[in-house]
């Protein structure tokens, strides 16, 4: 049974999709106005912890991520390096990607930009006019909060909190102060659309309910963000579609919380900000960053040190060390034991349901730990066999599916050096460092250095 723990009840729920074998899920993507930080990774790395889980479950998994290319930032920074706004945004859209991939963030199935979706957030908003729920001030269009009963479902405000929402000034014609904004008519600037509801753009709540419906439909399973994601943009996507539907529009609501730099909140002025970028340029390991932004459960405040880095550096460098170790060992003598059986049913059952308690990412990884050490006792007494290595193999890689950390982005050794460093294992066991040398040297003149970690031995090029 999974469970998640739901915004919208505040408890952990049975999940249940709508199809069988489907969970249909949608997350708030970047806006591209700049190059994204490791706060939204935090995000992003969280969420893409959740898709790969539900793969592992057994469900295949449509998930939608938006890409917000036009709002207030985005127009700000086309206009002063006057540029179109694709051409502006274009590049971090670019970048954004290249971050998914340093990340291996898993790709979602659809990255729908909101200029290419125009036309469907008309439609919803003339259907919302149409319904009563929204009215036009001044080439404006605006959501009428006092139209949807159940405004502050998700969010748990109270009536009087979301009464005194501020008001941007170019706003003051609204009915009521929370109102929000479906549409913006046209200033002076250059962006906007001319359309059945006239000269604008769209608010960016909209984007997202129109995105959302389009490509998941009008109820869907999974809604994602960070916490201040909540209130106002998803607590505004609900009454949109809701009105809009008459339907209940997201099942599950999941929110990850903050990540923090050194305890504070991370921010330009206070010297404390760090896109991947930055970090990678600095020579940290992106799987380490992964691994960091991964291993505190999405519901806790995550701290990032400097310290804290370093230690999933190491973490994962011993875990790639484990893993190959074990890949030496791949073309040993000998059966199958009923011993590593044990350890992988036990490990893989263990890794399972602490994911599946709310993604307790804590429970699941502990799970791997004791599975390495356990190996790493056998591999104390005995030479492993190849049949035995072969399913640690596959076992490590069906959870690397999940959790992308364990299996090293190396180069393939070419045979004879991997025979070489699996002979020299033997030798060291054997008490045999005359031959052990002879190895590490003939190897270390082709240029691969050993070296031998509390979890086997680890190569690296010259
Ligand atoms: P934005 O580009 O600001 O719309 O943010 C994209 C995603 O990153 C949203 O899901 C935000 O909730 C999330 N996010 C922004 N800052 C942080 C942070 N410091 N920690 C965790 N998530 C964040
Ligand atoms: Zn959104």
């Amino acid at each position: 049974m999974i469970v998640f723990f739901n915004t919208l009840s505040r408890k952990k729920e049975q999940f249940v999709p709508i199809k069988n074998h489907q969970v249909r899920m949608y997350t708030c993507g970047p806006t591209v106005y700049d190059y994204a930080h490791i706060g939204n990774f935090r995000a992003y790395v969280f969420e893409d912890l959740l898709h790969r889980f539900l793969e592992y479950a057994g469900y295949q998994v449509i998930r939608v991520m938006n890409i917000t290319d036009v709002d207030d930032k985005t127009i700000a920074g086309a206009l002063r390096e006057n540029l179109s706004l694709n051409q502006y945004t274009q590049k971090y859209i670019d970048a954004f990607f290249q971050d998914l991939e340093s990340l291996k963030l898993k790709k979602a199935t659809y990255f729908p930009r909101a200029t290419q979706h125009i036309q469907e957030m008309v439609l919803l908003i003339k259907k919302l006019l149409e319904k009563g729920h929204a009215y036009e001030k001044d080439g404006s269009i605006y959501f009428r909060i006092s139209s949807f009963p159940d405004y502050g479902k998700l969010s748990h405000y109270n009536f009087e909190q979301i009464l005194t929402v501020q008001t941007n000034e170019d706003e003051y014609e609204k009915e009521e102060a929370r109102d929000f904004a479906l549409w913006k008519a046209a200033k002076e600037e250059p962006f906007f659309w001319e359309t059945d509801i006239g000269k604008g753009r769209p608010g960016w709540h909209i984007e997202c309910s129109a995105m959302s419906m389009k490509y998941l439909g009008e109820t869907f399973d999974i809604h994602t963000g960070g916490i201040d994601n909540i209130f106002p943009h998803h607590e505004n996507e609900i009454a949109q579609s809701e009105a809009a539907t008459g339907r209940r529009f997201v099942n599950y609501w999941l929110h990850c919380a903050h990540l923090l730099v050194n305890g504070e909140k991370m921010s330009k002025s206070k010297g404390n900000f760090y896109t991947l970028r930055d970090l990678l340029k600095k020579g940290c390991n992106p799987v380490a960053i992964r691994y960091l932004l991964m291993t505190t459960h999405y519901r806790d405040p995550l701290n990032f040190t400097e310290q804290s880095l370093k230690q999933s550096e190491n973490t994962v460098r011993h875990l790639q060390a484990f893993y190959q170790r074990i890949c030496f060992s791949l073309k040993n003598p000998g059966g199958e034991s009923k011993e590593v059986e044990t350890f992988i049913n036990s490990a893989s059952r263990g890794f399972l349901n602490g994911l599946s308690d709310d993604l307790n990412i804590s429970s699941a990884i502990s799970e791997i730990f004791r599975f390495v050490s356990n190996i790493n006792d056998i591999l104390e007494k005995n030479v492993l066999s190849g049949r035995d290595a072969e399913k640690i193999v596959q076992f490590l890689k069906k959870i690397n599916e999940v959790i992308e950390i364990i299996e090293p982005d190396v180069e393939q050794l070419p045979e004879h050096i991997i025979s070489l460093i699996r002979e020299r294992e033997r030798a060291r066991k054997e008490k045999d460092f005359k031959r052990a040398d002879e190895i590490r040297n003939n190897l270390a003149a082709q240029g691969i250095l050993l070296e031998d970690t509390q979890y086997g031995t680890r190569w690296i090029r010259k």
